[in-house]
């Protein structure tokens, strides 16, 4: 049986995300033929997409963030293309979305994965639950066409794939109802955190109620600028809730769920709700006062001390290698 896939691409600033580049090229390995839906994005921002092993792009220059109208369209697009399965990220507006469209088309609906496989008659999709104190394998039937959103980062980073016949790609016209209210308050929020998006980010450093205050997070800012363009700062929900980061930079259950190559917790003690968004972490460095802190029974290098001197010595320290290198 052919198993044709939908991947839905998270485009931002006119790039698709490598997340979902990830969940098109972890398809395409599969030998799965992938459609891939790119809302927002433009003719040029498709050759990546192209690249990662889709079979065939549906693209429209424009996205809308009202649930409601994306809820519709995808409903009306996956009932005419039918395919088996229909994957996308497991971010916060994705979550806002799939759950509904799985609902109008009754099919199964699984957020926050790790993994799917497919065998002659089931799909098998690893799954983290309660705030990812266990995980569970979920079988589906193959013919159920589940929507199923992965946590980023899980499936290999994709790969360009010499794909020798050119994609079709085809241009919608759907209209999409300009609703300002969504757009407005995601300006603002981005406005707040010019850094990389927490979920594509590489490195995260990440401060919670130790930092002591908003103005300390300038610390975190010099240090995520050593450490180059592509380190994102997060926050705990203590943070956020205290009004001194944006929502958008919380990490946790409540929050995203991030999987970097490296994460610096810095004054975070590691309540379950938090490691439940970031566990996955490739390397995890925390730096607490607190020895008994729960955070360092799950890092692979923790530092035991005030971070107010930890990290000027970090920062003194990097800019120093880096001045050597150049
Ligand atoms: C339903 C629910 C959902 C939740 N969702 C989330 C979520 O998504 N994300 C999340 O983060 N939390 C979430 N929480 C809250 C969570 O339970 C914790 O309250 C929160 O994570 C604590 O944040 P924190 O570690 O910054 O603060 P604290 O637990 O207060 O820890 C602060 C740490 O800083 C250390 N410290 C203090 N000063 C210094 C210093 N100078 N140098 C070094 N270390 C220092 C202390 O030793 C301490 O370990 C949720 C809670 C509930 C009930």
């Amino acid at each position: 049986m052919s198993i044709k896939v939908l991947v839905s691409v998270d485009f931002l600033d006119n790039q698709a995300k490598n997340s979902s580049l990830d969940l098109i090229s972890f398809a395409f390995k599969q030998n799965w033929s992938v459609i891939a839906l790119c809302l927002g994005a433009n003719k040029e921002s498709l050759e990546t997409v192209k690249k990662a092993g889709a079979e065939k792009i549906f693209f429209h220059t424009k996205k809308n963030s009202n649930p409601q109208i994306l809820t519709e369209f995808l409903s009306s697009l996956i009932k005419e293309q039918k395919p088996n399965l229909v994957l996308a990220s497991s971010l916060q507006h994705n979550l806002e979305v799939f759950p509904r469209v799985a609902f109008r088309l009754k099919k199964p609906f699984l957020s926050d994965s790790l993994n799917v496989k497919k065998t002659e008659t089931k799909w098998l999709v690893k799954k983290s639950l309660f705030a990812g104190k266990c995980q569970a394998i979920v079988e589906l039937n193959l013919e159920d066409s589940p929507v199923i959103l992965m946590r980023p980062h899980q499936v290999e980073s994709y790969e360009t794939h010499n794909v020798t016949e050119s994609a079709i790609v085809e241009q919608l016209n759907w209209y999409f109802e300009e609703k300002d209210n969504y757009k407005l308050s995601q300006i603002k929020q981005n406005q707040l955190n010019q850094r990389p998006d927490l979920t594509e980010a590489q490195i995260i450093i990440s401060g919670g109620r130790g930092m002591q205050g908003p103005e300390n997070f300038k610390l975190l800012e010099e240090l995520a600028n050593c450490l180059g363009s592509h380190a994102a700062i997060g926050a705990s929900r203590a943070v956020t809730d205290a009004g001194w980061c944006p929502h958008s930079m919380q990490v946790g259950q409540t929050g995203k769920t991030v999987s970097p190559q490296l994460y610096i917790a810095c004054g975070i003690s590691g309540a379950i709700q938090h490691l439940a968004g970031m566990s996955s972490s490739r390397t995890i460095v925390s730096i607490n006062k607190d020895p008994s802190a729960p955070l360092f029974q799950k890092s692979h290098y923790g530092l035991v001390g005030d971070l107010f001197e930890i990290i000027p010595c970090l920062i003194k320290e990097l800019n120093q290698k880096t001045a050597e290198l150049s």
